[in-house]
């Protein structure tokens, strides 16, 4: 790869799912709703209807550009872009192409501890189109078949400028923006439903040269996967195109996630002249200071900010505070958990450790986790009252991971209270030293090592119910006794 520079961008489609309406009717915004069921007179595209924009769909694209540090156009409007498709039946897209919602901004991205501004061109809003549902699926392999549940979608449409030099660098936007779209709360982003949908262009040029070299785009990648393996893959192929002494042609591939190659789209479907003109139904919309400024106010914490408030406000380790803030899900079940106990070291061990692993377990995320964060913070609270032990919380935790119990109710149903009892305690010690004349000779001889072998069984003899420093101070007690007696 030496003998040549990447430069890779990134075009961006989010569908706006978390508003409640279109962008020019008021259907809903479905997913997996019976096909045609969410559809009206505009968003099936019948001549003489006149589009109504949403005005939460200007607001969300304001706040994805304020977000991404664009500059705003005071005066924002609607172009249409002409093209014939059977999942597009007006025959044209309603976008914006001359005076987009926001322009030249950026997005800060880290890799490998350094930072850096991955530049944002473009921010703007659009429809989305139908969805063709094609052969098999629609159930005759010679049939495709429209839904128009999609059609009218608000899309945020956000278009990066070639700045991304490596496919770790086109990683960490991915996650970065992603993340940032999350917390704003416009999109659920999630990939698998087309939510979020990413194209790249890649292109290669001579080290040292500052001139782009000519770029393909890529299409069809619906995982971050994805769209990694198809830039790397089409790195490869310009560089040997480029190596051999031929010309990288400018054209839109497709990939083959089968075969791990990109192909080239059919040239027909490339030769785009979308003829962009005003949109006439629709007139332009006025962003003034006051909208700005209330908008402004209502930004939500960024990804950043929170990152950098765990570690100071709950003193959590870089490491932590990064995974914990990685998503908003996981930073409020995080906050909700310690509010309840006030100890973030110990939610933060649980959440990254025990409850994690019972998630990846289940194959759940963490926006279905079935141990609300309440009973967390009550589990650690448990423990810290000395009611439990950190033993019997693994199990409890598992437990309420199950039932969906609250903690105290399953220590209750199940006498899970731990044994602080001394008196209870000394019997049970005097039993497990009687049991283990061989173990008590090695100690007597010196060993105190066999100290550990004795509290793990009273450990056992109790389930685990013990009070593991009580234990550990009357098992030395017993220990010692017996010293004094054999000697
Ligand atoms: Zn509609
Ligand atoms: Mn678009």
């Amino acid at each position: 790869m030496s003998e040549f520079s990447v430069n890779i961008g990134c075009e961006i489609h989010v569908e706006l799912s978390s508003l409640h309406s279109k962008l020019f009717c008021r259907c809903p915004i479905t997913y997996g709703a019976p096909p045609n069921t969410a559809t009206c007179p505009v968003c099936l595209g019948f001549p003489g209807v006149l589009p109504v924009v949403n005005e939460k769909a200007i607001e969300a694209v304001l706040k994805v550009a304020l977000a991404l540090n664009c500059k705003i156009n005071t005066l924002t409007k609607f172009d249409r872009k002409n093209y014939y498709y059977p999942d597009l039946p007006k025959g044209y897209q309603i976008s914006q192409k001359y005076l987009p919602i926001g322009y030249d901004g950026w997005l800060e991205i880290e890799v490998n501890g350094k930072t850096k501004r991955v530049g944002i061109a473009d921010v703007h809003l659009e429809e989305d189109t139908a969805k063709s549902i094609h052969g098999e699926e629609a159930g005759d392999p010679t049939a495709t078949l429209i839904d128009f549940n999609r059609s009218g979608v608000p899309l945020c449409e956000i278009v990066t400028y070639p700045d991304m030099n490596s496919l770790e660098e086109l990683e960490a936007f991915m996650v970065s923006l992603r993340q940032l779209l999350l917390y704003l709360g416009v999109s659920e982003c999630r990939m698998e439903r087309g939510q979020l949908r990413f194209e790249a262009s890649v292109s290669l040029r001579p080290k040292g040269s500052n001139q782009l070299g000519t770029r393909v785009e890529i299409k069809n990648l619906n995982s971050f996967r994805a769209v990694l393996g198809a830039v790397e893959a089409e790195i490869k192929r310009q560089r040997e195109i480029l190596l051999s002494g031929g010309k990288v042609v400018q054209q839109t591939m497709l990939w083959n996630e089968a075969l791990k190659i990109t192909e080239p789209m059919r040239t027909k479907e490339t030769a785009h002249d979308y003829r962009y003109f005003p949109e006439p139904d629709l007139v332009p919309v006025v962003v003034d200071e006051k909208w700005l400024n209330r908008l402004k106010a209502e930004m939500p914490e960024l990804p950043k900010q929170r990152f950098e408030r765990f570690m100071h406000e709950y003193e959590l380790g870089e490491y932590e505070a990064r995974l914990l803030t990685a998503a908003p899900v996981t930073a409020g079940y995080f906050e909700a958990a310690t509010k309840i106990c006030g100890d973030p070291k110990a939610i933060a061990n649980w959440m990254l450790g025990d409850l994690q692993g019972l998630l990846n377990d289940a194959g759940k995320g963490w926006d279905e986790c079935p141990v609300p964060p309440e009973h967390l913070g009550e589990m650690v609270k448990l423990m810290r009252e000395g009611v439990i032990s950190v033993r019997i919380a693994k199990e409890l935790l598992k437990e309420m991971f199950t039932t969906q119990k609250s903690p105290r109710q399953i220590v209750e149903e199940r006498g899970l209270v731990q044994i602080t009892d001394e008196a209870e305690l000394r019997r049970i010690i005097e039993e497990v030293v009687a049991a283990n004349p061989k173990a008590v000779q090695e100690f007597l001889s010196g060993n105190e090592k066999v100290l550990g072998f004795f509290v793990g069984q009273v450990m056992r003899a109790t389930k685990g119910k013990a009070n593991p420093q009580l234990a550990n101070k009357l098992v030395r007690e017993a220990l010692e006794q017996a010293k004094v007696t054999s000697s």
